[in-house]
This record gives structure tokens, C-alpha cells and sequence, in this order.
């Protein structure tokens, strides 16, 4: 694309992106929506309602995701939590899209790890704070390489399991999700305009833990694919 003319008082930063399986090509992201409580038995775990409650959304950064091996430990915490997602990336948009529509705006999907410095989480919680210094920090949500609906499908039932080091620490189905792919897409809809290269993680099941530097973290998804990373 011919930019122009345009000229940068400082030097932009390069787009986020991930890689697509088996393809030289890059997606590239826009914004990174996250639901939270999406799967009643992580609900409970969390001390939250199991029921219908309208879902409610909080976002990380475009370049929090990366598809590296090694997630390093971020700074300033001493309880940094595993959350396996099914990621949603989508290649279209706009506001107000109806449910019946919802899936097609979806390019395809990922399996993420949205990392949690869960002692801070916990503060801004007590202290009605924003939740970003717990959520939206460097490097945190590694992500598989994305693969189309084209090829896949849309899944909506599938094992989303999380092995800390050969050892099952979290187990579900895609199906227990309380708000499901389309009903998030146009409830965000309603909130955001959304756009292609817009990314959402869909929740995680329970289970949620710890992790520790040397921790091999293997995520899996049932028709989605793999992740797999090591905490230094
Ligand atoms: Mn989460």
C-alpha cells in the first residue's frame, strides 16, 4: 500500500501480528476484546455467578499476543495465573451485528493463554480499580499460530485443556461456554465497532493456577491446534 507522503514525528511502531498455520502470510491485530466468567465451573472458582449474567468484557493490547515458546515472567507480581481461551479472530465488523450473523465475521481461530497477575487482579478487585496492570502487560497472551474457519470450521463443543508440566490442571468443553461465539460477537457489537484483525479470547475454563519459571505450559483445543510454552 502507498502511504503517501506521510511523514511520522517518531517512528511507528510496527503492527502486532500472528502467524497463520501452514501460510507465510500474518494476521494482523487491531484489538484484543477478553470475556471473563465465561464457563460456569471458573465462574464458581472465582467467586462470581454460574448464571446468565450479561458477559462483561475487558481488553489487552494488540502486541500483548505472540506466538514465541517463552512466556518470561512479568514484573511485579508473585501469583501469575494459567488461563487456556479458544481465540476468535475475526475479518469482519461493524456495530449492532445480529446473532444469525455473528459468524460471519469469523476468519478463524487460536488456542491463547490469557496470563494473569492474579495479586494485582485480586487488588484492583477489593479497590474497584481497573483491571490492566493485571491483565494487559507485556507478553500476556501467547498464542498459537491461527487457523481458518475455512479449513476447521466453527467450533462450538471440544476438549480446552491445560498440562503444567505433563500434569492436568484445567479441563472443559468448549460447549460449557455461558455466552457462546456469536451471542460475544454482537453483545461486543453493541459495545465496540468492531473490525478485521479484532481478536477476542473466549474464557477459560476452571482450573486456573500458579505457574513458576521452567513451568511447561501445554494448552490444547480440540479441532483448534496447540501451545505450547515455557515460563522464564
Ligand atoms: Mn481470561
Amino acid at each position: 500500500m502507498n502511504a503517501g507522503n506521510v511523514q511520522y514525528a517518531v517512528r511507528p511502531v510496527p503492527a502486532a501480528t500472528l502467524p497463520i498455520a501452514g501460510s507465510d502470510m500474518l494476521f494482523p491485530i487491531h484489538r484484543v476484546y477478553c470475556v471473563g466468567r465465561n464457563y460456569a465451573d471458573h465462574a464458581i472458582e472465582m467467586g462470581g455467578d454460574p448464571n446468565r449474567e450479561p458477559p462483561f468484557f475487558f481488553q489487552k493490547n494488540p502486541d500483548n499476543l505472540f506466538a514465541g515458546d517463552s512466556f518470561p515472567y512479568p514484573s511485579a507480581s508473585n501469583d501469575v495465573h494459567h488461563e487456556i481461551e479458544m481465540v476468535v479472530a475475526l475479518k469482519g465488523g461493524g456495530v449492532d451485528i445480529p446473532v444469525a450473523d455473528a459468524l460471519d465475521c469469523v476468519w478463524g481461530y487460536g488456542v491463547g493463554l490469557d496470563m494473569t497477575r492474579r495479586d494485582l487482579q485480586a487488588k484492583a478487585k477489593e479497590l474497584a480499580r481497573p483491571w490492566e496492570v493485571a491483565k494487559a502487560f507485556e507478553q500476556s497472551a501467547p498464542c498459537s499460530p491461527l487457523v481458518p474457519a475455512e479449513k476447521i470450521g466453527h467450533p462450538s463443543r471440544g476438549l480446552i485443556q491445560l498440562d503444567v508440566n505433563g500434569e492436568r490442571r484445567q479441563a472443559g468443553n468448549l460447549d460449557q461456554m455461558i455466552w457462546k461465539v456469536p451471542e460475544m460477537i454482537s453483545c461486543l457489537s453493541g459495545l465496540f465497532r468492531l473490525a478485521p484483525g479484532d481478536v477476542i479470547m473466549t474464557g477459560t475454563p476452571a482450573g486456573v493456577g500458579p505457574v513458576s519459571r521452567g513451568d511447561v505450559l501445554h494448552a490444547h483445543v480440540e479441532g483448534v491446534g496447540d501451545l505450547q510454552v515455557r515460563v522464564v
